[in-house]
């Protein structure tokens, strides 16, 4: 990307005084970020290999997560058809308190899966994930590494908002993920970037925070989609001190890609 775009993204992100210090902060990043988390998977490693090659980093970690359970109930379905389903669900209390279905926008052929945790109230109006501030910020944080928000494909872990953005009851996700899952059962993405704590713990099924899930490759599903955890925009918005944290997450994905 050409490197004065880049800055004023990086600036839209308040990163500038962290972009000044060059290419040697850069360089250093990605050996800082695969320091070892210890997971639930990585408990049961009894040789892990070492964390500190590029390589192993890039590698997905299966963190025990199955879910050909509840995959099959939306299996099968094109995207047409899974939208329409999605229009006209009632699997949960929320159907009655929505505006309409959030199902997901961008590109049937994205390489990226951005997931976030559910829609809010501007989503939940205008029908697309992620508008409004946090939207903003979301296109920021992803023109940063070169992606433009029409490249990848967005949606949410709930397609249908909660009252006063509550967080989703467990039974609320565990009706809609499915619908999440034959998406990516459709778009086989290259990678998943899960924004938030309430997205990341519903995706992997573990309740570790998001700073024990951040800095590692979680392997989803069947598929073992690549998965990096960074922080959800619209608490950026409120905690601008780790949007280093979550530029520092974003190379990280871009460089496990690349190397998928
Ligand atoms: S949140 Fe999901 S499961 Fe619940 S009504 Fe909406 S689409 Fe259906």
């Amino acid at each position: 990307m050409n490197p004065v775009l880049r800055r004023e993204y990086l600036t839209a992100l308040g990163l500038e005084s962290w972009v000044v210090r060059g290419k040697s902060a850069q360089a250093a990043a990605p050996r800082e970020l695969i320091a070892p988390v210890e997971t639930p998977a990585a408990r049961t490693r009894a040789a892990p290999p070492d964390p500190l090659s590029p390589q192993e980093a890039a590698r997905p970690r299966d963190t025990g997560v199955s879910r050909g359970d509840s995959t099959a109930r939306e299996a099968g379905f094109d995207w047409a058809e899974l939208k329409a389903r999605v229009a006209a669900c009632t699997r949960c209390a929320l159907c009655n308190t929505r505006t309409q279905t959030v199902f997901g926008v961008g590109s049937p052929t994205a390489q990226w899966l951005i997931v976030g945790e559910a829609p809010g109230a501007d989503e939940d109006r205008q029908g697309e994930p992620f508008v409004g501030r946090a939207g903003q910020l979301l296109n920021s944080m992803l023109r940063a590494i070169g992606l433009a928000r029409e490249q990848v494909y967005i949606a949410n872990v709930l397609k249908c908002r909660p009252p006063g953005n509550r967080d989703p009851a467990a039974g609320e996700a565990s009706e809609c993920l499915p619908y999440l899952e034959q998406q990516i059962a459709l778009l086989k993405p290259k990678i998943m970037l899960a924004v938030g704590r309430i997205a990341s713990q519903n995706l992997l099924r573990t309740d570790l925070t998001l700073g024990r899930l951040r800095r590692q490759v979680h392997a989803f599903g069947a598929s073992q989609v690549p998965l990096v955890v960074t922080y959800h925009p619209a608490y950026l918005l409120r905690t601008p001190a780790d949007k280093r944290k979550a530029w520092e997450d974003l190379k990280f994905a871009r460089e496990v890609c690349a190397r998928v």
